[in-house]
């Protein structure tokens, strides 16, 4: 499933493909993927500029010129891809792939989304909406950007009952930290992932916010560095290569002490740490 660091690694290997190019033409296979998509505003969007594309949580943002500026929203969900391919001269459109869904023609980039699962979606608001749009609006702070620190990791865990895994982990807190990045962080650091947030130091909530920076930060740039193997932004090569510490390496030795990795599943999601060094 793409997580923060997939999805940022889209968004920057899209940018420099998209932004500055004109719409030419939509084209939909289907009308609906995780929910309906608004056929009729993207295709308004058609004939405009895009003028920046970011990422908020694991969403794409692609902004169009106007006023308001419009914004097509995508998700990637469980296993979209969001495909950027140069089109040469005045070769004939590629086939549409199995599993694609909707294409977006930008003259001499052709943008295609596949998903098989179709748990992706395509949506639209606007610029002076962006901030209200349901599903963007109660979303928690960004890890890689200014607020994000030990200083509010400690105020969000005073008092809280719930462990440190899924403090990370809730999205209106904070968004982008998936299960494997939870662990990860949490090894980094050396603490539990299992004790209550409550009761970290905040000693501890500044390794914290430092590790799920870190964490974040390598697998991006792990992503970016397979990114540059390819023309556009495809396929799925770099979001396995980050180096796990814990995940899904129970019974292995771990690699900064002599201690053997543990497993524990809540909530159905495992977990993963080091009882020699994490504390
Ligand atoms: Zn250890």
């Amino acid at each position: 499933m793409p997580e923060l660091p997939e999805v940022e690694t889209v968004c920057r290997g899209a940018r420099p493909h998209l932004v500055g190019r004109r719409l030419r033409t939509v084209e939909f296979a289907r009308q609906d993927l995780r929910w309906p998509i608004p056929v009729q505003a993207i295709q308004a969007m058609v004939g405009r500029t895009c003028t920046a594309i970011s990422r908020r949580s694991k969403y794409l943002l692609l902004q169009f010129s106007g006023q308001p500026a419009p914004i097509a929203i995508v998700h990637l969900g469980m296993t979209g891809r969001f495909l950027v391919e140069p089109i040469g001269g005045r070769a004939a459109r590629p086939d549409w792939r199995l599993h694609e869904h909707f294409r977006l023609d930008f003259g001499d980039r052709l943008v295609r989304f596949v998903d098989p699962r179709r748990f992706g979606m395509l949506d639209a608001t606007d610029a002076a909406h962006v901030g209200e749009h349901k599903l963007l609006r109660g979303l928690g702070r960004e890890p890689l950007e200014p607020g994000f620190d030990g200083e509010f990791l400690f105020a969000i865990s005073r008092r809280k009952k719930a462990n440190v895994k899924a403090m990370l982990m809730d999205g209106r807190l904070l968004v982008g930290v998936g299960n494997i990045y939870a662990s990860e962080a949490c090894w980094r650091a050396r603490v539990r992932p299992r004790r209550a947030a409550g009761r970290l130091t905040r000693a501890e909530c500044g390794e914290l916010a430092a590790a799920v920076r870190a964490v974040l930060s390598a697998a991006i740039a792990a992503g970016g560095t397979s990114f540059r193997d390819y023309v556009g932004v495809d396929e799925d090569a770099g979001f396995f290569a980050r180096e796990l510490q814990v995940y899904e390496r129970a019974g292995a030795k771990c690699r900064r002490c002599s201690g053997v990795i543990r497993q524990a599943t809540d909530n159905g999601r495992s977990t993963y740490w080091c009882p020699g060094c994490q504390s």
